[in-house]
């Protein structure tokens, strides 16, 4: 990114921008006054960008303690008249459906923005969700952009679009939208809009009333009838160049179309129709626009979402037009698009010879495969090896004792030398999973590990089913104080969020106790001995034993502390690899057939200097 701060760089200015970076100065623009959210990439650089460079800007901006509490909140300044942007990945607006489903129904006076970052790839998520299919379930208008200019420009008119129609609208990108950079004009400022007025009236907030509801319905349906006329001022949709070959398409896969027509030497007979409305489906530019199409291909990330509705639209009309996108199998339903794969389809759908343009780059060195490890210093790492030694103590083999994982970093214990969680499913699931284990009648003991900012997230209601209903299990949250893998966000500990804001730290120590477990416990599992004793005690206890392993992430840690690295003395070692195959740590590298510790990255937190039988591994001298 630039060194001009992005939010407060004068209109017309030129500025390189992140697609994220885009959307947060889109949303300035646009006059929001609340933004939150939850941590989860590819999203969270909107909220971070605004609490980094737009603190003095008047704006409410705070992460929530999940999806769904932010989108309430936000929903909750938007039927007063506020702008409120509420954000999150692919899998946290599964979290928020509860309230996003109904908060149609309700509509808003302000604009209510809720940006969804899917990830086809995936790239950092559970599944390769398709949200344009939930922008149908929940009735939401919802736009997409395809490169940063159109991020900023689309988060702004979304404002617009959501006020003049009253409904919460989707602005929906995928991975390479949201991370990629480029240059972004900037436009005018509003004024943040707050707090206007809010009147009682049931009919419209209460869903308790069923006629109400059916009333509303009708509202919504009328409304979204009315998407693609109110929308028609933006300039969302367009079309580029001309000829009986149409492209639909839209969002990232956009630039791929544009990139192969070009290299195809298609540009002269190729007409683009660029949709940046995605649903309601803009049915009057599509119809308008086909006409003496001789066939369309549609080219599209994720489920063939478009390519059904086109075909419908198509079917309504009475028009026979053949589609070829992802059914009949001309474009994958999996995976992610690139450039060579919609340029070797285009050139198949239209039978012209592929030149062969530009193929991906490929490293000029060999890189090594290796799973993802967890960082240098991680304290997971030494809980997850105390768990290990505890599992042994107590007479278990690892592999007896199921441990059920949640979303987080220490996922990646998953992987080889730790090898130790079995699951991770989705936010909270740890404990819940644990639980249904034991009901189906598993009898040895069950672990279920989860991180500080999860059990805020979901945790917190597992955890009181299992006290509730008695179940035997060990719970280890692991509590490094921060959302470490989204990017070092604020959690509830917090008495101080980003912005600068005091607030009330909630203490993990005190809700577990509160939810009335049978045993509870913090260790440092720095302190692996005490760490490995504590969690092999309550590993057998009956009942729900919570061990709290409290240390800060190690990245964060070295940011605000001086570490002493530790090195290999190459006289003592014996290129044994004891070091790096107990750990994983990726400090620790071989050169030349002895271990080598890369000191930058070194964290000295000393584990692997208990693995080193040669005593090779010593502390940096000063
Ligand atoms: S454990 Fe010690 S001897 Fe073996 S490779 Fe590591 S530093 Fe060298
Ligand atoms: S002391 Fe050893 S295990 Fe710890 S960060 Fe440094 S190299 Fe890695």
């Amino acid at each position: 990114m630039s060194s001009l701060n992005p939010l407060k760089a004068l209109p017309g200015t030129k500025l390189a921008l992140m697609g994220n970076e885009a959307i947060a100065r889109g949303a300035v623009e646009a006059g929001v006054y609340v933004v939150t959210g939850y941590p989860g990439t590819p999203s969270s650089e909107v909220i971070m960008t605004i609490q980094r460079y737009g603190g003095d800007l008047g704006i409410y901006v705070e992460w929530a303690v999940n999806e769904r509490v932010a989108f309430e909140i936000a929903l909750g300044a938007a039927i007063s008249g506020a702008r409120a942007l509420a954000t999150m990945k692919a899998p946290g607006l599964n979290v928020a459906s509860d309230p996003v489903i109904s908060a149609a129904y309700s509509g808003v006076d302000g604009g209510l923005v809720i940006l969804v970052a899917d990830d086809p790839g995936p790239h950092t998520t559970q599944t390769e969700q398709d949200d344009r299919w939930f922008a149908k379930l929940a009735k939401l208008p919802t736009i997409s952009p395809s490169s940063p200019q159109e991020a900023k420009d689309y988060a702004r008119v979304a404002f617009e679009i959501s006020e003049e129609l009253m409904l919460p609208v989707m602005l929906l990108t995928t991975t390479r939208v949201n991370h990629a950079v480029g240059e972004v004009i900037l436009g005018e400022f509003k004024e943040p809009r707050r707090y206007k007025g809010f009147k009682r009236d049931p009919p419209r907030y209460v869903r308790a009333g069923m006629k109400w509801n059916l009333e509303r319905h009708k509202w919504v349906d009328q409304q979204l009838s009315r998407v693609e006329e109110v929308t028609g001022k933006h300039g969302l949709n367009r079309v580029e160049g001309s000829g009986d070959l149409c492209i639909v398409t839209g969002g990232a896969a956009y630039n791929y179309v544009v990139e192969a027509v070009e290299s195809l030497g298609l540009s002269g007979m190729t007409r683009i129709l660029k949709l940046g409305l995605i649903h309601p489906l803009p049915a009057r530019f599509i119809l308008e626009n086909i006409e003496g199409c001789r066939k369309i291909l549609v080219v599209e990330e994720l489920d063939p979402f478009i390519e059904e509705e086109l075909a419908k639209m198509l079917y309504r009309a009475g028009l026979h037009i053949e589609i070829l996108g992802k059914h009949a199998g001309w474009l994958p339903f999996e995976g992610e698009l690139n450039p060579v794969i919609v340029r070797e389809f285009i050139a198949r759908a239209t039978g012209v010879r592929e030149t062969g343009g530009a193929e991906p780059v490929k490293p000029g060195v060999e890189i090594p495969e290796r799973p993802p490890p967890l960082c240098p210093g991680c304290p997971h790492r030494f809980t997850f090896i105390a768990l290990r030694s505890a599992l042994l103590r107590n007479g278990f083999k690892p592999s007896d004792i199921p441990v059920f994982g949640d979303i987080g970093c220490y996922a990646l214990s998953v992987n080889p030398p730790l090898n130790s969680i079995w699951t991770e499913h989705s936010m909270g699931a740890s404990i819940s999973m644990a639980m249904g284990l034991k009901i189906a009648g598993f009898e040895k003991p069950v672990v279920a590990v989860i991180g500080d900012s999860t059990f805020f997230h979901a945790g917190i209601p597992s955890l009181i089913e299992a006290v509730h209903k008695r179940v035997d299990m060990l719970v280890l949250i692991l509590d490094n104080d921060i959302v470490a893998m989204t990017g070092h966000q604020s959690t509830p500990a917090w008495s101080r969020t980003e912005t600068g804001r005091e607030t009330r730290g909630i203490s993990i120590l005190e809700l577990v106790k509160a939810i009335g477990v049978d045993n509870v416990a913090v260790v440092d599992p720095y302190n692996l001995k005490e760490a490995e004793r504590i969690i092999g005690e309550y590993l057998v206890r009956k009942g729900v034993n919570v061990v709290i392993a409290k240390h800060p992430c190690a990245l964060e840690e070295r940011r605000t502390k001086h570490v002493e690295p530790y090195v290999v003395d190459a006289e003592k070692c014996t290129g044994c690899r004891a070091c790096i195959a107990s750990t994983g740590c990726p400090a620790i590298i071989m050169v030349e057939g002895k271990a080598y510790i890369i000191e930058e990255d070194c964290n000295g937190c000393g584990l692997c200097v208990r693995y080193c039988q040669y005593n090779a591994i010593v502390r940096r001298e000063r």
